[in-house]
């Protein structure tokens, strides 16, 4: 469901961040991105959801090549693309609900599928009971459950983390993380890019290992493997 073929990405300022990465994710899999600060794992995954857009290869998702599409297309594309991010990114003057929601009035569902639909996911992430609050009045763990919540409200078939749990204490991290492995066993893929050595060792799951923008190791039930 994602592929990249020969990808190579060059910023403005000269620096290559990607160096012909290949890979192949199949529908379904949970992947773990690893790497020092500044290998490459964002750019990695931002060319993904085409935040960032690759200079020479191909990056196909769900049978899209996003290299060859258009900046008007994108938001489309970002409907079947759910994105978490370590800082949550959430609008602080809408409440829970209202953030979730968003996600699904711009796609104009009817009123009644978006309460059905929003009230589901805030079961799953388990904060029914905090739909009408502001998110400056929960805690970081809560913020990253609703974000988590507003990712998957269309159904998407893909969700992708950039260090997700890179603000969360331990325990937090650990409750963020049975959600996307809850989120996955229903058949969502999953990407995340993380620091998190003990969570990647612990929740055995493929590891992609980038350095120096290239990818220096693929494995199944892979190991975070480097040293702190
Ligand atoms: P990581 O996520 O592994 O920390 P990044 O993908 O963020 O790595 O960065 C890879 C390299 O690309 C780094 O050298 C970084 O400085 C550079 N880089 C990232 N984003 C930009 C940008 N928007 N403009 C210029 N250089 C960038």
């Amino acid at each position: 469901m994602i592929k990249m073929k020969d990808v190579y990405k060059q910023y403005p300022n000269g620096i290559m961040a990607a160096n012909g990465f290949d890979i192949h994710i199949k529908q379904g899999e949970f992947v773990y991105v690893v790497g020092p600060s500044g290998a490459g794992k964002s750019t990695f995954i931002k060319m993904m959801y085409r935040e960032e857009k690759a200079t020479r290869g191909e990056v196909t998702v769900n049978g899209i090549d996003l290299t060859k599409l258009k900046a008007k297309q994108v938001p489309y594309l970002r409907r079947n693309i759910g994105v978490v991010f370590q800082d949550f990114k959430l609008l602080p003057t809408l409440t829970v609900y209202e953030n979730i929601a968003f996600a699904l009035e711009v796609i104009e569902e009817s009123p009644k599928n978006i309460q059905k639909r929003v009230m589901e996911v805030l079961d799953l992430v388990k904060l029914k009971h905090k739909a009408r609050m502001f998110p400056d009045e929960l805690s970081g763990g809560e913020q990253q459950r609703v974000s988590l919540a507003r990712s998957i409200v269309n159904k998407p078939k893909v969700i992708i983390a950039d260090e997700p749990t890179g603000n969360l204490d331990p325990e937090t991290s650990w409750e963020i993380m049975n959600v996307f492995e809850e989120i996955n066993t229903q058949g969502t893929t999953v990407v995340m890019a993380t620091h998190n050595r003990e969570i990647v060792n612990t929740i055995k799951h493929r590891v992609i290992a980038i350095e120096n923008g290239r990818i220096v190791r693929d494995e199944q039930r892979g190991d975070y493997g480097y040293e702190a």
